[in-house]
């Protein structure tokens, strides 16, 4: 069974990592595909041509409300609607909070906090008029509980739970959802660049004893991108391998 048939999805910061583990298993499931990246052009182009679903592209930096304004307008007229859209663009930049320049707290916090914002800001009319609608936003178990060396990170994701509750509650009486994905520790170009001591020590605090994989955030995406989760709004969901416990 699809789940996703004649819906259209944007899902930010999709060339690789858990963004193309979401394009995959929605355009598997029926979804047009728009998605955004900054640099990454070859990915993008490939990922177009193997998608099974029509798909766009983007070059456009989440940090900027122009380039996401632009997304969201030329997505709605190339497909004429928007069902879904996934706030996945993120970075890291960390360092202790002694060390931490202006800029590395001010980068991490337009890409990561700044960039739902806008594009929930610049899809709503849209939204609205349609009655309907799957907002995801994509945090971290980070931005629950902190760590060591990632204040930028961490208030950033943070900021996105609290967005994004704020969000269900302005507008659920319009048929348009918000919820917030936060993932564990998943294997992708950002953990990689992780020294192996510390890799160790997050394997250790994980009940299940292992990474998550893209195709496992994805999974939850795909339930609250779907008409199986009608009734939920607001919430923050783990894929963390049991990693945090409410
Ligand atoms: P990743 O492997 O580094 O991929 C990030 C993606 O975002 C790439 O496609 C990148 O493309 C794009 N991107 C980065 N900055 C962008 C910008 N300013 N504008 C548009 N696109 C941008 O990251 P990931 O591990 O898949 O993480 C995805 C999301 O999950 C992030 O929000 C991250 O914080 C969150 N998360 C990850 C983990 C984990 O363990 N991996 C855990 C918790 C939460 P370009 O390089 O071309 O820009």
């Amino acid at each position: 069974m699809k789940l996703l048939e004649g819906k259209v999805a944007l899902i930010t910061g999709a060339t690789r990592g858990i963004g193309k583990g979401i394009a995959e298993v929605f355009a598997a499931h029926g979804a047009k595909i728009a998605f955004t990246f900054r640099s990454s052009d070859d990915a993008a182009k490939k990922m177009v041509e193997e998608l099974p679903t029509e798909a766009i592209y983007f070059k456009a930096d989440a940090a900027s409300f122009e380039d996401t304004q632009r997304v969201v307008d030329e997505t709605v007229k190339h497909f004429g609607q928007l069902d879904i859209i996934v706030n996945n663009a993120g970075i890291t930049k960390d360092t202790l909070l002694l060390r931490m320049g202006v800029e590395q707290w001010q980068d991490v916090l337009d890409t990561n906090l700044n960039s739902v914002f806008f594009t929930t800001k610049a899809a709503m009319r849209t939204l609205l008029k349609q009655r309907s609608g799957s907002i995801i936003n994509i945090s971290s178990v980070v931005g629950l509980q902190g760590n060591a060396g990632q204040a930028n990170y961490a208030a950033s994701k943070a900021g996105i739970i609290g967005f994004t509750k704020s969000v269900a509650r302005e507008i659920g009486s319009r048929g348009i959802r918000a919820n917030v994905v936060a993932p564990g520790f998943i294997a992708t170009e950002m953990t990689d660049q992780l020294p192996e001591k510390e890799l160790a020590s997050w394997l250790e605090t994980i009940p299940l004893k292992r990474a998550g994989q893209a195709e496992d955030v994805a999974n939850l995406c795909l339930f609250l991108a779907s008409d199986m989760s009608t009734y939920i709004t607001g919430q923050v969901m783990n894929v963390d391998g049991g990693m945090v416990m409410a």
